[in-house]
């Protein structure tokens, strides 16, 4: 019962943070929410041990969360690095409430990713754009080089991805996992398309609704365009999955000489419900 009286509390306390969206109906559209888990998970398995300050505690980390991640998906890589500059601690607190999200996802995409890694060649030598804690890296037999905005782990180089310290044409692979997070998302895969060797593959998946036309998000096919424009060939697009979509290039072999003028869809960002 008392888990009840919180979920109602909830919904009472999110009317006032609608209306204040009302504005904008691109960030109510693009709000993921995690139905096959969610209420089931929250009313069926009570703990007792979780006192009033528990709950408190988790919903002010909740709130830092959205706070962060609406923060990454509204600047440009630049700003994001100075963001966590100033305070290193909001990375961690971002994390923390990442992967309680992520804990409610069906499957993880960065699972997926591993899969195709194990698939194929262990010499491939990969570039992890967003790599969060590094687990791509942690998991696979090949040479990985990752980068994110913070670094807590040697292995992880701290960098705005769209300016890594790599050399042109030494990547075999470029991952980005739910990482095209900035405004200036393209300015990361033209510096994938840097370092990635002729005919290098890079693999993206992201989420669902930043892809769905229908719910203010990007069409995908303008998308696979301007990946194309870049330099690329479309290999696949799988929408299977019902919170993430995967989309492969591989670099094409030989490249324009002259670069013509790409035009970008926006991404919408990717807001999280309230739990
Ligand atoms: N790929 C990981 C983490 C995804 S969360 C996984 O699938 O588990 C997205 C990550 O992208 C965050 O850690 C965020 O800090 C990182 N990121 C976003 N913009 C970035 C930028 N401009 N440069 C480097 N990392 C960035």
């Amino acid at each position: 019962m008392e888990e009840v009286r919180t979920q109602t509390k909830k919904r009472k306390r999110n009317k006032p943070r609608k209306s204040q969206n009302n504005n904008n109906p691109s960030h109510q559209k693009n709000k993921v929410t995690h139905e096959p888990n969610q209420s089931s998970s929250a009313l069926a398995h009570p703990t007792k041990s979780s006192t009033f300050l528990d709950k408190m505690r988790a919903r002010l980390s909740g709130g830092h969360f959205r706070m962060i991640n609406e923060k990454l998906y509204t600047c440009s890589g630049k700003e994001a690095l100075d963001y966590f500059k100033d305070d290193p601690a909001l990375f961690d607190m971002y994390h923390t409430g990442y992967q309680e999200q992520m804990s409610h996802w069906p499957e993880q995409p960065v699972n997926i990713i591993m899969k195709w890694l194990k698939n194929h060649n262990p010499s491939l030598v990969v570039a992890d754009f967003g790599c969060g804690d590094g687990r791509l890296a942690k998991n696979v037999k090949n040479k990985v080089f990752s980068f994110d905005l913070v670094s807590n782990d040697p292995s992880v180089i701290a960098c705005d991805m769209s300016k890594t310290p790599l050399d042109s044409s030494v990547i075999d692979v470029a991952v980005f996992c739910l990482s095209l997070m900035g405004t200036n998302y393209q300015n990361y895969l033209k510096e994938a398309h840097r370092v990635l060797k002729p005919c290098g593959w890079l693999l993206i998946a992201e989420v669902k609704s930043r892809f769905d036309p229908n719910t203010g998000g990007a069409d995908p096919k303008k998308f696979s365009k301007a990946v194309c424009d870049l330099g690329f060939s479309s290999v696949l697009q799988d929408y299977s999955n019902k919170m993430f979509v995967l989309l492969y290039f591989k670099k094409k072999d030989k490249q324009k000489s002259e670069m013509q003028e790409i035009e970008w869809p926006e991404l919408k960002p990717c807001l999280y419900k309230r739990r």
